[in-house]
């Protein structure tokens, strides 16, 4: 075997119980063949095996008091996966499906994503499988502090430096740089999503959202094509979801369903206007499920299934991993379906993302569609730096920079190792080849 495949069955045999991590590693390094033909020497320098072996791993207790006063226990994590390139920089997510899997899955695709933006950040992921839905606030704030009272050790503006992800948006990022404050006496960037008035970035919280837009038009100019008259099913309702959805409207495309593991709403009109505002807080402040959209505006329910039935001509997976299946993709594409972007992280399994590439369905693979989030936190370290604040102007072109030249990059990395049209080998390849010359630049460490 060669080293690329010698590498993908250690992280198999040595991970074999950790199946979200092994998948991510698995796109990841099916991509290199054609990289480390051209370069022995990350073959001479370890880089492979080094890349898939995270710097460091945090796994702690979470104790709180919830409002009866009883003690409740969770698990918190915080992976390091590398810092080549930059501070460790990555999301925190609360969520009861997280494990260490997961966080070393989200750990890695972050570390390439950040490379992909041009900013300077290494990657990493935090996060508990504290279950959101359903706590009061003073409980969600109890849980916040107790889980920074462990994880400050390891967080820093030069050293780690966390954000949201699912479950964690601008409410447990000021809890969290609340408590990292009190105990460390430092007002500093550790925490990017934090709210305007104690140096969050403007634009923050539309930057996933807005970012997956910018991408999906680049994908289709390229094909001559625009976004213009397009129907989008989408998933998530979240702060991805619901940005993307404003964000499709101004493009002249609309969203026609939202959904969670219960089932999804149709609404073949497309969300926007009174809907679209209802639909924001719904996740995101009040943590409620979709049915309840639904219901307020009188719309189709479709209960056990997934948006992915219905007839669209572009995907965006908005909610999580693993949320478009084989079938899923075989009905997509008997559908109609002419473009995936994964604005989740990982949303399509393997198997969905092959079938989508032998159909010709143009593919926007999650570290490159939804890198805007984190180049815009990357933007509010460096206003954090300067003591300084951009206009939401300023923010939101510098983000649409930001896009536009990550497709341009991963394209044109596609195109110069042999895959042309292949976003997942380009996005794949151009990011790790900025994280592999650094570390061999560093030596063995
Ligand atoms: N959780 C987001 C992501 O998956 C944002 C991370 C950040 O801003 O650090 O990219």
């Amino acid at each position: 075997m060669g080293y690329v495949q010698d590498v993908l069955e250690q992280v198999k045999q040595a991970c074999a119980d950790q199946p979200e991590f092994v998948q991510a590693v698995t796109e990841i390094l099916e991509a290199m063949e054609p990289v480390i033909a051209k370069h022995p020497e990350y073959e001479a320098a370890g880089i492979l095996e080094r890349f898939v072996e995270p710097e460091r791993s945090l796994i702690f207790k979470v104790p709180w008091l919830d409002d009866n006063g009883k003690v409740q226990v969770n698990r918190g994590y915080r992976v390091q996966c590398n810092s080549a390139i930059g501070p460790y920089k990555g999301g925190i997510r609360f969520h009861p499906s997280v494990n260490l899997s997961v966080m070393k899955f989200l750990a890695i695709e972050q570390t390439l994503k950040n490379s992909l933006t041009g900013l300077p950040m290494g990657g990493g992921k935090g996060g508990s499988d504290f279950d959101p839905r359903g706590k009061s606030d003073n409980e969600v704030m109890k849980f916040c502090q107790s889980y920074i009272t462990e994880a400050y050790r390891i967080l820093g503006a030069n050293t780690d430096v966390p954000a949201g992800d699912i479950g964690v948006g601008a409410r447990e990022v000021g809890y969290f740089f609340g408590q990292f404050k009190r105990i460390t006496n430092s007002f500093e960037g550790v925490f990017t999503g934090k709210g305007a008035t104690f140096g969050g970035s403007l634009a923050r919280p539309e930057a996933t959202g807005y970012g997956v837009m910018y991408f999906a038009e680049e994908m289709l100019k390229a094909q001559n094509d625009s976004l213009q008259g397009k129907t989008i099913a989408a998933s998530g309702y979240g702060n991805v979801g619901t940005f993307m959805i404003e964000k499709a409207n101004q493009m002249g495309a609309k969203v026609v369903t939202i959904g969670d593991e219960n089932g999804y709403v149709y609404d073949p009109d497309g969300i926007s206007g009174e809907k679209l505002d209802f639909l924001k807080p719904l996740w995101t402040t009040y943590r409620r499920p979709a049915k309840d959209f639904a219901d307020k505006f009188n719309l189709q329910w479709i209960p056990g299934k997934r948006p992915w039935e219905v007839s669209c001509d572009i995907a965006i997976p908005t909610a999580t991993q693993n949320e478009v299946g084989k079938e899923d993709a075989e009905r997509l594409i008997a559908n109609g379906c002419k473009c995936v972007v994964e604005a989740a992280n990982m949303p399509c399994s393997l198997e969905a993302v092959t079938l989508f590439q032998k159909n010709n369905v143009l593919f926007g693979p999650a570290k490159a569609a939804n890198a805007g989030g984190v180049s815009v936190s990357g933007l509010e370290m460096s206003q954090n730096s300067m003591r300084y604040s951009w206009t939401f102007e300023e923010v939101d072109a510098k983000l649409k920079d930001i896009m536009v030249n990550i497709y341009k990059k991963s394209s044109e990395a596609a195109k110069e190792y042999g895959l042309e049209g292949n976003l997942v080998a380009g996005a794949n390849i151009a990011g790790f080849l900025k994280v592999a010359e650094a570390m061999r630049a560093q030596g063995a460490v």
